[in-house]
């Protein structure tokens, strides 16, 4: 175990109301008690669990530092499970940096990232899933995705799992009776209940997978790549959807520098806009990135958006990619309808056969008109795939999960077709057992260190 106590910043660095220091360890109430002087002149080392002091911050030679106050928790009902001060400060660079200095002068050690949510986890006061759901809560875009991690945070997907596991004990405890004591009086396997069960959990590991593509693009969001020959409108496009839309963050999980990705929320579903070739770039750039690195965004694309220009004729790179983009989930824009037309829009696409009628488009002009009708497009057109969202509970948002998921149901199916061949008992408790260690590393209970300390190492210091 860990006997060593951790401090760090807990808040974002900058200016702000408050500042938090955050120490926790067997040595977190002593040491903030060095730090930390109570106007009532009380050590917090005899405050009660979930006490508020005011106070005064002090460095060893009795310098005020700051004004503040201590919030003490103590284990195992704090955080991570240990005891826990938090030193409210106020929010300016120099004073947090000076007030973790002297806490770690006293003999806390900087935390890692992570390293306090590790601890629950470690401490057993949530479990991985959970583990994980904080950090998606700090990232969350959208409203929905938001709820998503709270649900998870709260157990959803845990409990879930825990069913699983229980139901396959079961079985486990059978059969390894009977290979262990095969004459002794113990009943029979019941063949239909084996099957039952397996059957049973098969089908429910198969429907949290399902839920895989949705909860990923809830987390991470719809890649979508706007497209169109020049000129049509695509920054116009861009821009109105970034200045009316654009959700407030900075830093998008899994995203490489070299391309500039957008987060619009869109009713309350994130789009992660990726901007290829450059649009709003210079010349220059859109050089560098290249025309097939473009392509290849449009390959990747959950979502395309095709803008035509109506007030021009259709040429041949229109039609080009009519048929390129043909299986894929894609809004025509048709643009510039304020200018005169040149074609007849939708219509007379569908009707030369270069567009499927059921294919959504909107006849707009960009420069004039309200993007309503565009948007609500969109997302119809998104939450055909996202209506069993509402009705499921927990929902796998992260590939490690899935992995897990679908690596479990395998072992299960096998053990099922063993089972059905009559085959003996010792290779479907391999199964069994294989499944059970793979849903334990969702919830943390079978997982390897190194995955742990990659998960940990998402989040970011003070959490
Ligand atoms: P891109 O090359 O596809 O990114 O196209 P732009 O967004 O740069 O647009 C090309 C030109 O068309 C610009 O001068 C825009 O102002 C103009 N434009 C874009 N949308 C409309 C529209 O709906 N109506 C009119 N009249 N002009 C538009």
């Amino acid at each position: 175990m860990f006997n060593d106590t951790i401090a760090a910043i807990a808040t974002a660095m900058g200016e702000a109301g408050i500042g938090i220091v955050r120490i926790s360890g067997g040595e977190a109430i002593n040491i903030a008690d060095q730090v930390f002087r109570a106007k009532n002149r009380k050590k917090l080392a005899d405050a009660p669990g979930f006490t508020v002091r005011y106070g005064k911050i002090v460095d060893p030679q009795g310098k005020v530092i700051d004004e503040a106050l201590a919030v003490i928790m103590r284990g195992p009902h704090s955080y991570t499970g240990e005891d826990v001060v938090e030193l409210q400060c106020h929010g300016g660079v120099v004073v947090m940096r000076k007030t973790l200095d002297v806490v770690l002068a006293l003999g806390a050690r900087l935390a890692e990232p992570g390293e306090f949510t590790k601890r629950a986890f470690l401490n057993g006061r949530i479990d991985l899933s959970q583990a994980e759901a904080v950090i998606d809560i700090v990232r969350s875009k959208t409203d929905r995705s938001l709820d998503l991690a709270v649900q998870q945070l709260e157990g959803s997907l845990s409990r879930r799992i825990q069913s699983f596991r229980e139901k396959l004990y079961d079985l486990v405890v059978q059969v390894n009776a009977a290979i262990d004591f095969p004459e002794d009086d113990i009943p029979e396997i019941e063949a239909e209940h084996m099957q039952a069960v397996l059957t049973e959990v098969i089908g429910e590991i198969t429907r949290l997978i399902d839920t895989a593509d949705n909860g990923k693009v809830l987390r991470e969001g719809i890649k979508t790549v706007i497209t169109g020959k020049p000129n049509v409108g695509k920054s116009s496009l861009l821009n109105r959807l970034l200045d009316e839309n654009r959700a407030l963050v900075t830093d998008i999980p899994g995203t490489t520098r070299d391309t500039i990705e957008e987060v619009l929320n869109i009713s309350g579903i994130p789009f992660r806009l990726v901007d290829t070739a450059g649009i709003r770039q210079s010349a220059d750039r859109i050089e560098q990135l290249g025309v097939e690195r473009a392509l290849e965004y449009v390959a990747e694309a959950d979502l395309i958006l095709h803008v035509l220009d109506v007030s021009r004729e259709l040429e041949e790179e229109d039609m080009r990619l009519l048929k390129e983009l043909a299986d894929r989930k894609r809004v025509l824009v048709i643009n510039k309808i304020d200018l005169p037309w040149r074609w007849g829009g939708k219509a007379s696409l569908v009707e030369a056969c270069l567009l499927d009628p059921d294919v959504p488009a909107v006849e707009i002009s960009l420069l004039e008109d309200s993007l309503e009708p565009l948007l609500e497009c969109i997302v119809s057109l998104v939450m055909e795939g996202l209506v069993q969202i509402e009705r499921e509970n927990a929902i796998i948002t992260r590939s490690r999960h899935k992995q897990a998921l679908v690596e479990a149901r395998a072992d299960l199916e096998q053990a099922l077709e063993t089972f059905n061949q009559g085959l003996p008992l010792d290779l479907i408790s391999i199964g069994l057992f294989g499944a059970l260690e793979h849903l334990g590393e969702i919830t943390g209970e079978t997982v390897r260190d190194n995955i742990i300390d990659r998960i940990f190492a998402q989040f970011c210091i003070g959490k």
